[in-house]
């Protein structure tokens, strides 16, 4: 079973990603956009982390809502409410549960992903995020 204990280190773990791979995210975003996408998700995942010391959630879903709703509020640009929306739906789909089973994960991680796509209007192919979440999705769920 997962924890409140496991999603907190989960989100801590991508924040400390974008921490070290800030620069080369930006050094990537310099090429097709404005050169921001390090930073912004940099400045994100600080307020994330932040927030999660300070709000404490006490269940997976609340943990992953918190965090998307930092992410839609701080991070600039399409990438904060397409990641926050991932996250807060994910969260919302979790329900109160203390502990979720990897599968129900899966099934909500879906949703989530579900939400991107239609946010974004992008489909399986379009060369976007969806490309990346989607087979994590169904490795998650097998
Ligand atoms: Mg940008």
């Amino acid at each position: 079973m997962l924890d409140v204990d496991f999603f907190r280190r989960w989100i801590g773990t991508a924040a400390a990603s974008v921490e070290r791979e800030a620069d080369r995210l930006t050094e990537l975003d310099s090429a097709i956009g404005d050169a921001d996408h390090g930073s912004n998700l940099q400045r994100g995942f600080r307020a994330v982390t932040a927030e999660l010391e300070k709000a404490a959630p006490d269940t997976p879903g609340a943990v992953l809502i918190l965090a998307g709703r930092q992410l839609i509020s701080t991070v600039g640009g399409a990438s904060g409410p397409l990641y926050g929306t991932l996250l807060r739906r994910t969260g919302k789909a979790l329900g109160d549960s203390a502990e979720v089973t990897p599968a129900q994960l899966a099934e909500a991680l879906g949703e989530g992903v579900a939400a991107v796509a239609q946010l974004g209007g992008a489909k399986a192919g379009d060369k976007t995020m969806i490309d990346a979440l989607e087979p994590a999705v169904a490795a998650l769920g097998t």
